[in-house]
């Protein structure tokens, strides 16, 4: 239960690896809290997916532009939350290169932008907004804007249930 808490070192592949491990422990259980953590992480992603159209529509417009792009290394590990959901998905994290510099280009950052699909990103990667970005989007009409505001407030909501779920489950797998 110790790593359930414990905050990650990025760096370091073997307290990753010992934080993978308990979630995966966690997850194999066949029980009602897993299955229902497992639909939950179903359902965010297609909120995420659903809402990723609109997202890109609005980098296209800005980030081609950017002087400063945020796609840096530090900002592209996966937290402890979105190893969580990820497996949950059932899917992996995809494995960045330990000990690259921070600042350098994000390793996951191709030609036409980030080459993870959005649902599968580092939760900040998705609702990072910078100043232009955000004036941007504020160009749309005040209904789609409020839309918009509302699926980021529905997906945060979500996300948070799936958090409580899976804590739950892993206060049951470990005080067995
Ligand atoms: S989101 Fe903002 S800071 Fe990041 S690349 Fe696009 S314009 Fe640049
Ligand atoms: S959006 Fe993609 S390319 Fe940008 S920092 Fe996140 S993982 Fe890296």
């Amino acid at each position: 239960m110790d790593y359930y808490f414990k905050k990650i070192d990025y760096h370091d592949r073997e307290s990753l690896g010992k934080i993978i491990r308990v979630i995966e422990n966690v997850l194999s259980e066949n029980t009602d809290g897993v299955k229902k953590t497992r639909a939950l992480a179903a359902e965010l992603s297609e909120m995420i997916e659903a809402l990723s159209p609109f997202i890109q529509q609005h980098t296209d417009a800005v980030c081609p532009d950017c002087r400063k792009v945020c796609c840096i290394n530090k900002h592209s590990y996966y937290e402890h939350e979105d190893i969580i959901y990820i497996f949950a998905l059932g899917e992996k994290i995809l494995p960045y290169k330990t000990r690259v510099d921070d600042m350098e280009p994000c390793g996951f950052l191709g030609n036409a932008g980030c080459t993870i699909s959005r649902s599968l990103r580092p939760y900040r990667c998705n609702w990072f907004f910078c100043t232009p970005l955000l004036e941007q989007i504020k160009n749309i009409s005040a209904p789609n804007y409020r839309n918009f505001i509302g699926s980021s407030e529905q997906i945060t909501r979500k996300r948070e249930n799936l958090l409580e779920e899976f804590k739950e489950c892993a206060k049951k797998t470990y005080t067995k």
